[in-house]
């Protein structure tokens, strides 16, 4: 089994429920969507085998790895979520929602970018929900989307720097409809990836 994996990295996660926890990305390539605000470069990508991947992450500390992307989803089958955790790893996703998910991941991320209405079929429910939100983006109906215990608005960034307006946005969405929660892109702020 090969993964088509755009980088891998060792970091801390910066946002969402799992803030400041030390983390091993694996960004794997390609994504279907093309949004707008998207900042990552995730096009390019080598073949890497499941081995090849896993000797690379075993010289880290850290039992946690994360799925990103592009679409992680696109790539990540049951087989693949097995290997490593009989490997010992547990597994996090950052994942837009256009996908069924393999069982077995211990962690969802979900931040759906478009057809919001359609994410809650095919992942009934994940450990947080991340919106990518700017100034006059209406607020996400929670009662079409997937069942969670974490609703969090992420202000949209310029790249690396803050928006106030987005953010001070976000804040007055939050005091309105306290279900939900801020989460800031602390990685960002701090210059670390
Ligand atoms: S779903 Fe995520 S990775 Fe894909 S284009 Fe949108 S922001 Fe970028």
């Amino acid at each position: 089994m090969n993964l088509n994996v755009n980088e891998i990295f060792y970091s801390l996660q910066g946002e969402g429920g799992r803030t400041g926890q030390a983390s091993i990305f694996i960004r794997l390539a390609k994504c279907n969507l093309a949004c707008s605000f998207c900042d990552t470069d995730f096009e390019r990508g080598v073949k890497m085998s499941l081995e090849e991947v896993l000797k690379e992450i075993s010289q880290y500390g850290c039992k946690w790895i994360i799925w990103t992307g592009g679409e992680p989803a696109l790539q990540l089958t049951e087989a693949i979520i097995t290997f490593f955790k009989e490997a010992g790893f547990k597994q996090a996703i950052e994942t837009n929602g256009t996908r069924k998910l393999p069982t077995g991941i211990d962690y969802i991320t979900c931040s759906p970018k478009q057809n919001f209405e359609k994410v809650k079929e095919l992942i009934p429910r994940v450990d947080e929900l991340r919106f990518p939100i700017q100034k006059g983006d209406p607020l996400p109906n929670i009662d079409i989307l997937p069942k969670t215990t974490r609703y969090l608005l992420s202000p949209i960034f310029d790249n690396d720097r803050i928006i106030p307006e987005n953010v001070e946005y976000c804040i007055a969405l939050i005091k309105d409809n306290p279900v939900w929660a801020l989460s800031l892109q602390t990685h960002k702020l701090i210059g670390i990836r």
